[in-house]
C-alpha cells in the first residue's frame, strides 16, 4: 500500500484485507478464536515465529484493517483499537505509569480523563499535577523528578483553549518523559501530534471517526517500541479490545471523515461569525477565527479550524436554556462529531461534577453552549439560529 497516498485515498483504501472472495467493502471477522492448521503451526505463533491472530482480545482481522488504516493517516508505526475512548486514554497512561510516577496533565480535560488523572491514578500511587495549560512556563514548573507523563487535549473541552503541542513535547524531550495526546476534538485530518513531537495520541472514535453517532470506540497510535515494551501486554491482559463489528462500523465511517469534516468545519465557522455579531451572545471562542485568543499557536499547528463552536450568552442559564429549546435542527445532546448538529449546556450536563471554582478557571459560565456542528445545509442552520435567538431576550 503506497505510503505516498493522500488523506482521503488512505482513508478509503488502507489497510484493507481482503478475503477469497475479493470482497468489496471491509468484512467482518465475527470471531473469537483462530485456528491452526497444525499443532506445529500453533506453536509457531505462541512464540512469535510466525505471524497471525491467536484470540480476538489480543488482536483480529477487522481491527487490524482498522488500526492500519488509522496508522496511515496519523503517520504512526502501530496502534491497538479499544472498546471506548475512554478505554484507549486509560489504557495509554496506566500501561507506562507505576507507584511514585508523576502525571502532569492540562486541567482542562473531557471529564472522565480528568478522573483517570486526578483521581484514579493517586488510588495506585502515581501522583498527578494538574496545570493550567494554556501557558508553557506551567508544564515547566510542574515538572519534578518522577514526571513521566504529560497528558493534554487540544483544542480543549468545551472552551476551545489550545496547548503548544511542540512547545510541552520539547520539555518532556529533556527529561525523558511521554507526551499523550487526545486529539479528539482537533480531529486526525487537521492536527498531525505526532509531526509536532508528542509520542502518544489517542482517540475517542465515538466521535468524528463513526460520526452518525452509531457506536464508541477508540484508538491508541505510538511508535512499534512503545506499544511493544507498554501498551501489548497491558492490552492483552486487561481486555479492552473493540469488537470486530465496531471496527467495521468505523472502518465504513472513516472513509466519508474528510467530507464531513469539512462541511461541519465549513458550518461551524459560518455559525461562529453568525453568533459573534448578535446582542444576545458575549463572546463565540471559535480556532478558526482571528478573534481567538490563542490564534498564533493554532496558525502554527492546526491546518483547519474546528467543527466546535464555544459562546457565551449575556443572559446566563435562563438564555442559554431558552436558545437550545427554541432550535430545531440542532438537537440537545452531549455528543459531538456527529452528522447531526448538537448543542450541550456543560455548566449542567458535562461539567457539573466540578466545582463552580473548578468551572470559573476553566472559562464555563452559566451562559456557556458548546455546539458541534454537524453537515446539514449551512443555511438551514443559519436560519434555525436566527430564529431561536428570537426567544432569548438580549
Ligand atoms: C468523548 C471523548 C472521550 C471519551 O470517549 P468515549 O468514546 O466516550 O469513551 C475522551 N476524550 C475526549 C476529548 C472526548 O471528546
Amino acid at each position: 500500500m503506497s505510503k505516498n497516498w493522500r488523506p482521503a485515498t488512505q482513508l478509503v483504501h488502507g489497510g484493507t484485507l481482503r478475503s477469497q472472495y475479493g470482497e468489496t467493502s471491509e468484512a467482518i471477522y465475527l470471531t473469537q478464536g483462530f485456528v491452526y492448521e497444525t499443532a506445529e503451526a500453533a506453536e509457531a505463533r505462541f512464540k512469535g515465529e510466525s505471524d497471525g491472530f491467536i484470540y480476538a482480545r489480543y488482536g483480529s482481522p477487522t481491527n487490524d484493517m482498522f488500526e492500519k488504516r488509522m496508522c496511515m493517516l496519523e503517520g504512526a508505526e502501530d496502534a491497538r483499537a479499544t472498546a471506548s475512548g475512554m478505554a484507549a486514554v486509560a489504557a495509554a497512561i496506566l500501561c507506562q505509569l507505576k507507584a511514585g510516577d508523576h502525571i502532569v496533565a492540562a486541567r482542562a480535560l473531557f471529564g472522565s480523563c480528568r478522573w483517570v488523572v486526578e483521581t484514579l491514578a493517586p488510588k495506585y500511587g502515581i501522583e498527578c499535577t494538574l496545570v493550567d495549560g494554556r501557558f508553557l512556563e506551567n508544564w515547566e514548573k510542574a515538572i519534578q523528578k518522577n514526571t513521566k507523563v504529560f497528558f493534554l487535549e487540544s483544542p480543549t473541552n468545551p472552551t476551545l483553549e489550545v496547548v503548544d503541542i511542540a512547545g510541552v513535547a520539547k520539555l518532556a524531550n529533556q527529561i525523558g518523559a511521554k507526551v499523550v495526546v487526545d486529539n479528539v476534538f482537533a480531529t486526525p485530518l487537521f492536527q498531525k501530534p505526532l509531526e509536532l513531537g508528542a509520542h502518544i495520541v489517542v482517540y475517542s472514535a465515538t466521535k468524528h471517526i463513526d460520526g452518525q453517532g452509531r457506536c464508541l470506540g477508540g484508538v491508541v497510535l505510538s511508535d512499534s517500541e512503545w506499544i511493544k515494551e507498554h501498551l501489548q501486554d497491558y492490552f492483552r491482559h486487561t481486555g479492552p479490545a473493540m469488537s470486530p463489528f465496531n471496527a467495521w462500523t468505523l472502518l465504513k465511517g472513516i472513509e466519508t471523515l474528510p467530507l464531513r469534516v469539512k462541511q461541519q468545519t465549513e458550518n461551524a465557522s459560518k455559525i461562529a461569525d453568525f453568533l459573534a455579531e448578535q446582542k444576545q451572545v458575549a463572546r463565540v471562542i471559535y480556532p478558526g477565527r482571528a478573534d481567538h485568543p490563542q490564534a498564533d499557536i493554532i496558525a502554527r499547528q492546526m491546518s483547519g479550524g474546528s467543527t466546535l463552536v464555544c459562546l457565551e450568552l449575556k443572559g446566563g442559564k435562563q438564555a442559554a436554556f431558552a436558545l437550545q429549546n427554541a432550535l430545531e435542527v440542532v438537537k440537545i445532546s452531549n455528543n459531538l462529531g456527529d452528522a447531526k448538529s448538537l448543542i450541550t449546556h456543560p455548566a449542567t450536563t458535562t461539567h457539573k461534577n466540578l466545582s463552580d471554582e473548578a468551572r470559573a478557571e476553566l472559562g464555563i459560565s452559566a451562559g456557556t453552549l458548546r455546539l458541534s456542528a454537524g453537515i446539514e445545509d449551512t443555511q438551514d442552520l443559519l436560519e434555525d439560529f436566527a430564529r431561536a435567538l428570537q426567544q432569548v431576550p438580549a
